[in-house]
């Protein structure tokens, strides 16, 4: 069994679509099976492909294995949001909170984000960011603002919120294992760098085997940051880049002993979004 603790499952279609491509390969130990997704909810309303909160809420209520973290506009009432962030978190409708400065045009240090990391100190659930690349069809992002070297001030001063930094904040591989190291409440995942607009098999297969590589150069480095990875995928549907799962799989079995794995694929998500 394992939990992605990164999608963007909004639809019946996609999450059918997930499942199929969860099924554990011939080679892979049986049981193996996707238990939990967690999708991540959109900063803004109203748009036409990416759910908002209450949007995502509602379609996540009918599936039993779909989880869901909420997200704030940084650029609307945070008062008001947070109000309604803490509602979800006591009924316990919510997992974390997801933030997207580089779409948003904020540093995770700044002051406005204390109060929303505080909010999830206060329900022992993570603060996820947004970092590095883009999947960004308004072409409004800013890489400046989603480094993963940013979440080091406000890793220090909120030494209670459990923070990760999505995307292992690609590609700044280097940088974020330098946070996740230096700071015990940052965590990782290796979700959304398998960005496929048409590739073949050879060069998907090229691609993984590179992740990998430096991935591997990476824990060379910083042997300490292991058990702080989680597996994701940032899945966002067939008709997207971020559609794979098998890599994502198959980069976790590569870099990590049994054990690892086990707390990679599973055990640290579940102590961080669901204990
Ligand atoms: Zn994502």
């Amino acid at each position: 069994m394992f939990i992605d603790i990164h999608t963007h499952v909004s639809t019946r279609e996609q999450w059918l679509s997930y499942q199929k491509k969860a099924k554990p390969a011939s080679s892979v130990v049986e049981g193996r099976q996707v238990v939990k997704i967690i999708s991540l909810a959109w900063c803004y309303k109203d748009s036409p492909t990416e759910p908002d909160v209450e949007t995502l809420l509602k379609f996540a209520a009918t599936e039993p294995n779909i989880y869901v973290a909420g997200s704030i506009n940084m650029d609307a009432n945070i008062g008001q949001q947070l109000k309604r962030h803490e509602e979800l978190f006591q009924q316990k409708k919510i997992v974390a909170i997801k933030l997207y400065p580089g779409y948003q045009h904020f540093y995770p240090y700044e002051d406005k984000v204390t109060a929303i990391a505080e909010l999830c100190a206060k329900y022992n659930k993570p603060l996820i960011f947004h970092s590095g690349d883009f999947y960004d069809i308004h072409g409004t992002a800013l890489l400046e603002y989603a480094r993963s070297i940013h979440i080091d001030k406000l890793a220090r001063r909120c030494p209670n919120t459990k923070i990760v930094i999505s995307h292992f904040g690609f590609p700044h591989l280097l940088d974020t294992a330098g946070v996740v190291s230096q700071h015990d409440n940052v965590y990782t995942d290796i979700s959304g760098t398998i960005d496929d607009s048409g590739l073949t098999k050879k060069e998907l297969s090229a691609l993984t085997k590179q992740y990998i590589a430096d991935l591997q150069r990476v824990l060379r480095y910083y042997p300490n940051i292991k058990n702080k990875i989680m597996f994701g995928t940032d899945f966002a549907g067939e008709e997207t880049p971020l559609k794979h799962v098998e890599p994502y799989r198959r980069v976790i079995q590569s870099l990590f002993n049994k054990r690892e794995q086990a707390n990679a694929f599973h055990d640290l998500a579940e102590k961080l979004y669901f204990a």
